[in-house]
């Protein structure tokens, strides 16, 4: 290949466009890994109140350079532009710390997707935050989004070893993963049964009378919700961190709410209901954010559908950048002021 060519075979992308946050710079990574495609970002995060990499960014940057042997360009702290030229991707065992506590899953979402086709078992543990504000739980991506994966044919686990919250970190997530070749298609376009609702609050270095408020104030609110209490080490904390499940058919969604000083359990209780009952009013078979995750894996099986209550600007961003790396039709369709439909068919 001449020098040209390869010139002309960089991807470029901005970082400002749409949502303009992290997400535009792991979906490449990770798209950029498993279709050899180098890329060029500019202004990074450039809509964020502090631009460029943060520890968790820099963090995928370097589990995606590990695993694909990479030549990087741009990878440090603060940096709002970034060169990434990926080689073949390689299965082992990794271990990475973002050092603050940063969100461990959106890295793992980072690096995952390129691990189901390597021609190894890998494992992948990361520490950091383990439940954050603005990104998946680690409960999101078990007890959501794996089990989709599942049924896509992903052969993955993901283990939650420790809780990390905010400021602290130091929590601890394992994720194992066995090669697979192909993945299958998915239509998630309905939902079936009824809900079945539980609701989880966790404390670690928090009174537990701030859990026990917590599910009180759900019982008020929603009907038939089991309610489990879990006090954790205090050594793991300070964090409290608020789940409601709601189960429906093959269908697991998971909404969170995080106890702050000075926001009482109350208003952190009536917001996860909140959120809660906007999904069960809708008809949409998965929430805002599994919507958003779901779209590569489905890209990757090429084709599938789902949907959701409305296509977010997360979920918009993620089609453009996808659109930059591969032949795929992605359709988004408002069917109803509740619900919209998005389709993936691969056009290659
Ligand atoms: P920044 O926005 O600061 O750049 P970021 O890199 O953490 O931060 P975003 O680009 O905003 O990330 O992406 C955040 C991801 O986290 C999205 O996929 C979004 O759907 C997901 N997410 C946010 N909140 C939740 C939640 N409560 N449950 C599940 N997923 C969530």
């Amino acid at each position: 290949m001449k020098s040209q060519d390869f010139k002309q075979a960089w991807i470029e992308l901005d970082g400002a466009e749409g949502e303009g946050g992290g997400q535009v710079l792991r979906t490449a990574l990770t798209l950029s890994m498993i279709t050899g495609l180098p890329f060029r970002i500019e202004s990074i995060r450039a809509k964020r109140s502090k631009p460029g990499l943060l520890r968790q960014h820099l963090t995928a940057v370097q589990a995606a350079t590990a695993i694909s042997g990479a030549k990087v360009q741009g990878a440090g702290l603060g940096s709002q532009t970034l060169s990434f030229a990926p080689g073949p991707i390689r299965g082992g065992d990794y271990q990475f710390a973002i050092g603050s506590a940063g969100s461990c899953t959106l890295v793992l979402q980072t690096v995952l997707p390129a691990l189901w086709s390597a021609d190894v078992p890998s494992s992948v543990l990361v520490t950091g935050g383990t439940h954050n504000h603005a990104a998946p739980p680690a409960d999101f991506l078990i007890r959501a989004w794996q089990p989709l994966l599942h049924r896509m044919g992903v052969k993955q686990s993901i283990e939650l070893l420790r809780h990390g919250f905010y400021p602290a970190g130091g929590g601890q997530v394992l994720a194992k993963v066995e090669p697979c070749a192909v993945l299958q298609p998915i239509d998630l376009t309905t939902r079936g049964g009824e809900a079945r609702l539980r609701a989880e609050a966790l404390v670690a270095g928090v009174p537990a009378s701030v859990a026990k408020r917590e599910l009180e104030r759900i019982n008020t609110q929603m009907a038939d919700v089991d309610g489990q209490l879990r006090v954790l080490p205090s050594s793991e904390g300070p964090g409290n961190v608020l789940l409601i499940e709601v189960v429906r058919g093959e269908i697991t969604e998971v909404f969170t709410g995080f106890g702050e000083k000075g926001v009482s359990a109350e208003s952190v209780a009536d917001d996860v209901v909140r959120q809660a009952r906007s999904y069960l009013k809708s008809d949409a078979a998965v929430g805002e954010h599994l919507a958003d995750q779901l779209l590569l894996p489905l890209v990757l099986a090429g084709g599938g559908a789902f949907t959701t209550s409305h296509a977010s600007s997360h979920l918009h961003t993620n089609v453009a950048v996808i659109e930059k790396f591969l032949p795929v039709d992605i359709e988004t369709e408002q069917l109803t002021a509740t619900m919209a439909q998005v389709r993936v068919r691969s056009t290659s």
